[in-house]
């Protein structure tokens, strides 16, 4: 498959995941996960009409988004280290990985000085000590009191990234207790959170059908990534 086939065939399989569980299509949005690849590959997915791109270092970003279309709305979807936070709010309009207090209070003090609110999500632990970041479920409430202080920050939802698992069905017990977790949050802290950022390349379908607003697809649109060694002071790895 070429390019625009393989974003042909995404599109494809959003819909039909989303005709499985009853969804419109458009509540879905796709966030085309381009790190590792330059700004001619993100130009082929503007040009396929993708203009939501997310990516998970805020250095490879700077470097990147610059040299892109004008016309893109930038995600940050991976682990955000408090002392790019400054920087990270000026090139990103959402930020999914939201994982603890201190770097909520520092992104509503870059927000603060920057003159915008940022539309964040919580990234929420819901595998327990399996994976290494977002915030266990318990602390989450908490979190979201906080923010009603914070006058830069507004949380529009829930992120998570499941354990790997090759077998996609082995993620949806971690969707689906986002989502319930999301619904009983609604109800006791009366945030309405509707966004949820959940399912990558190999398990979208599955998150789709569990209620997932914005899906992180990189592979299954831009091809495998070259291996890289994870660099030393950066967060999540390929
Ligand atoms: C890389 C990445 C993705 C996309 O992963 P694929 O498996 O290539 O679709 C999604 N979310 C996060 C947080 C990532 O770091």
């Amino acid at each position: 498959m070429d390019f625009a086939e393989r974003v042909e065939d995404v599109r494809r399989r959003v819909e039909v995941a989303c005709r499985r569980a009853g969804r419109e299509p458009a509540a879905v949005t796709i966030v085309a996960v381009s790190k590792t690849f330059g700004p001619e590959e993100v130009r082929q997915a503007a040009d396929c009409g993708l203009n939501v791109l997310g990516e998970s270092k805020v250095q490879e970003a700077a470097q990147k988004i610059p040299l892109c279309p004008g016309q893109l709305e930038w995600h940050m979807v991976g682990h955000l280290q408090r002392n790019k936070v400054g920087l990270a709010v000026k090139l990103f309009k959402r930020i999914h990985s939201v994982d603890s207090a201190r770097l909520l209070e520092a992104v509503n003090a870059a927000c603060r000085e920057e003159g915008c609110v940022m539309p964040v999500l919580i990234e929420v632990n819901v595998s327990g000590e399996r994976s290494k970041f977002g915030l266990p479920p318990a602390e989450v409430p908490a979190l979201l009191e906080q923010s009603s202080r914070l006058m830069n920050v507004s949380v529009a939802g829930l992120m998570t990234v499941p354990p790997f698992e090759p077998e996609p069905e082995a993620a949806r017990p971690f969707f689906r207790r986002l989502r319930e977790c999301r619904d009983a949050w609604r109800a006791s802290t009366g945030f309405e959170l509707p966004e949820l950022s959940m399912g990558m390349s190999h398990d979208f379908e599955v998150a789709i059908e569990e209620g997932a607003t914005w899906v992180r697809i990189g592979t299954a649109i831009f091809g495998s990534r070259p291996p890289r060694r994870p660099a030393a002071d950066e967060g999540e790895g390929p």
